[in-house]
């Protein structure tokens, strides 16, 4: 036995040891020859003679004083790393398992991370991440990055915390700072004008301009950009924006560019109401921007308003002629008739929106398009939403930063600031912005570079992130399976009423059931009949429509039958609400109850050929139920959970055996049984829960 030189604990030396040669070998009685075999091993003669001459010095020697004072006392010592080593070696080792002190971090969660760096802030290896990954069946290499969901997921999995940086915090500060109220003064409305193609988008643009340029407006006919401003007879000022489709103008508004104040429907009175008509509403009610009715081609012997007016009612689109608060205008773009009373509605309607924007203050927009010019280089088409743009200022758009060198006019002319709701084109960007990019004007070059370097970074990461997990997706769904089984399930409904009132009433009252688990989620709510627009949006979100006091048409009914969508109709909100409370009672996991029916003892055990292990016992208390779920109980441990299959009595099978009768009983897919094990029977019940 020996002492380590920690001294505390004892160990045995007389087995085997592993010590690297020379350095553990017991001490032979030839001093000379120990700084030798220290060298070379004695395996090895030929390669430590070579070495004698060199190992053999002082030098060595005087790296050798240690184990030479140690080895002096003919008992080695080895060091503690060494030892520790060992004694890791002799338990299997643990060591590298054994918890060290797990130290939970908060760990910042960009966008998108790699591995490496996850690994590295959380301070676990990156391996570790790998085989975690590698368990969910994702193949990732340590240099792939991952999006901040899963990150998120990997380190909440080893127990670390998460604090998400969105957007790293670079953007801050950039868009949507408050204004004083004081601050703000009336800007123009903003119109975007959507309707089906050949209702006459382009020609209305065309005459709204051609009008305002009679009427005496300064300025060129050419138009120059994709919007512009016009005066109405009243003296408002409009912007008109051009854009390309109703695509773009929700995709804009995807991005956080709330663009349009007004949208104007372009409805051509001898077609009426098409597909992108409805499209364009469709659009329009999800931005919750209001809309006014032009109804087109007047001018046309076929022209029927009426028709339009009437078809419009069906998507929930009332104009005032019949009762509703939809502005709506009868006019001609080709003869230019009644666009006046056009730009008064918008004025009207743009009153009704009270527009304010602070134009004292670093200048905020929209780029509506953008090109490279030969010659000009890059040109943005900007919006100024809020604030006031002027040349010399630095603006960020997307991940393209520049200095303003020009701004021009709608009508191609230099401009010396644009206040709010003014088109202009924007000359001096570094590259070219995307259509729907937010701008804003910075402070300085080094925030620019800071803002857009950071963008072009998150670009490429969330592309790169993107494409990993593209490949397996897997990750990505358990995400979100594990959202919907761990999180709160949701009960998504659409609702639509015959009055506005009862359908506020219905979302109100189902907003209020639910809990933490569940929770009733209303996708759409209206007033009109059951449209089959609204059947495919149910079935896409695979909600359940209800109509209060409406039914729904014809091609819906068809539409939800085909798509197995369920519609139900109500006349009493309390029936609904209780309805919808029942079924949502059936999204919440039922509680289990077990009742302990009796307990058992197995007295022996029967080899029955073909049959498998039938055990003989004994009820000790309450009974057996054949069917009912077991536990098999060996020395007080659970060794088995599942139902018994067979229960006889003699030669019968029954249903139960009382206490102190005798049975038999196997067990369903279990058969490692023994005399002495006890069974115990339970029942158990699921309780539905209700809210
Ligand atoms: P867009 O596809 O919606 O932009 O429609 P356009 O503006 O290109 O117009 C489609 C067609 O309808 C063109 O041939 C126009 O001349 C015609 N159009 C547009 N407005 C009127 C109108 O008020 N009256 C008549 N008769 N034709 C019109």
């Amino acid at each position: 036995m020996l002492r380590t030189s920690t001294g505390d604990a004892p160990i045995d030396l007389s087995a085997p040891r592993r010590a690297p040669p020379g350095a553990g070998r017991p001490r032979s009685d030839d001093d000379d020859r120990a700084g030798l075999r220290r060298a070379g091993g004695a395996a090895k003669p030929g390669s430590a003679e070579v070495r004698v001459p060199k190992v053999g010095g002082d030098k060595s020697r005087g790296r050798l004083t240690l184990t030479n004072a140690l080895e002096a006392d003919a008992e080695r010592i080895r060091s503690v790393a060494a030892f520790r080593r060992r004694v890791q070696r002799m338990s299997g080792n643990r060591g590298s398992n054994e918890p060290k002190e797990k130290l939970s971090r908060e760990v910042v969660v960009p966008e998108t991370i790699t591995i490496q760096e996850l690994a590295n802030r959380m301070s676990e290896r990156a391996v570790d991440v790998i085989r975690f990954l590698m368990k969910q069946g994702q193949m990732l290499k340590i240099t792939d990055v991952v999006d901040a969901d899963t990150a998120q997921l990997i380190a909440e999995d080893m127990g670390h915390t998460v604090r998400r940086v969105a957007e790293a915090d670079v953007e801050e500060g950039l868009f949507n700072l408050p204004d004083d109220d004081g601050a703000l003064s009336p800007r123009p409305a903003v119109v975007t004008i959507m309707g089906h193609v050949d209702h006459g988008k382009t020609s209305l643009l065309d005459a709204v301009r051609r009008t305002n340029v009679v009427s005496g407006e300064a300025g060129g006919i050419t138009q120059h950009i994709g919007a512009y401003q016009v005066s109405t007879p009243s003296g408002a000022r409009v912007t008109f924006i051009d854009t390309p489709g109703h695509a773009a103008f929700t995709q804009m508004r995807a991005r956080g560019a709330k663009v349009t104040d007004i949208v104007v429907l372009v409805v051509a009175a001898n077609d009426s109401v098409m597909p992108q008509t409805i499209e364009a509403i469709n659009h329009a009610k999800a931005a919750k921007v209001p809309l006014i009715v032009a109804i087109n081609k007047i001018d046309l012997p076929d022209a029927r308003p009426e028709r339009v007016k009437t078809d419009l009612i069906q998507h929930e689109i009332q104009v005032e002629s019949l009762g509703g608060d939809v502005l709506e205008v009868e006019l001609s773009a080709k003869t230019r008739l009644n666009i006046d009373k056009l730009l008064e509605s918008i004025a009207l309607q743009a009153e009704l929106l009270n527009l304010t924007a602070n134009p004292d203050r670093p200048a905020e927009g929209t780029v509506i398009e953008a090109k490279l010019d030969r010659g000009r280089g890059p040109v943005a088409t900007v919006l100024v939403q809020r604030g006031t743009l002027r040349p010399g200022d630095i603006v960020v758009a997307g991940s393209e930063w520049g200095r303003v060198r020009a701004l021009l006019g709608d009508t191609g002319a230099t401009l010396k600031e644009a206040p709010p709701s003014m088109p202009v084109e924007v000359l001096g960007f570094n590259g070219t912005p995307e259509a729907g990019d937010r701008v804003a004007v910075v402070e300085s070059e080094a925030r620019a570079r800071e803002i857009t370097d950071y963008r072009v970074r998150q670009k490429r990461d969330i592309a790169a992130a993107r494409g990993t997990s593209g490949a397996g997706r897997s990750l990505v769904d358990m995400m979100r399976d594990l959202k919907v089984s761990a999180g709160r399930k949701e009960f998504p409904l659409l609702v639509k009423g015959d009055v506005q009132g009862s359908v506020e009433a219905i979302v109100g009252a189902l907003d209020k059931l639910g809990n933490d688990e569940v929770r009733s989620r209303v996708l759409l709510s209206g007033v009109g009949g059951i449209n089959e627009s609204d059947v495919t949006l149910a079935q896409a979100s695979g909600a359940v429509v209800i109509g209060f006091n409406v039914r729904a048409n014809k091609e819906a009914r068809e539409a939800a039958e085909r798509a197995g969508v369920e519609i139900r109709y109500y006349n009493i909100i309390y029936d609904l609400v209780d309805d919808v409370k029942a079924a949502m009672s059936g999204l919440l996991a039922p509680t289990r109850r077990e009742t302990m029916l009796g307990t058992a003892t197995m007295l022996e055990i029967f080899n029955i050929t073909k049959v498998g292990k039938i055990a003989g016992c004994r009820v000790a208390e309450g009974t057996i139920e054949r069917g009912q779920h077991v536990r098999l109980i060996r020395d007080n441990t659970v060794i088995h959970e599942g139902k018994l299959s067979t229960l006889k009595r003699f030669k019968d099978d029954v249903k139960e055996v009382q206490v102190g009768q005798e049975c038999g009983m196997s067990f369903e897919n279990y058969q490692d049984i023994r005399a002495g094990d006890v069974v115990e029977c339970y029942r158990i019940e699921e309780i539905k829960r209700t809210l």
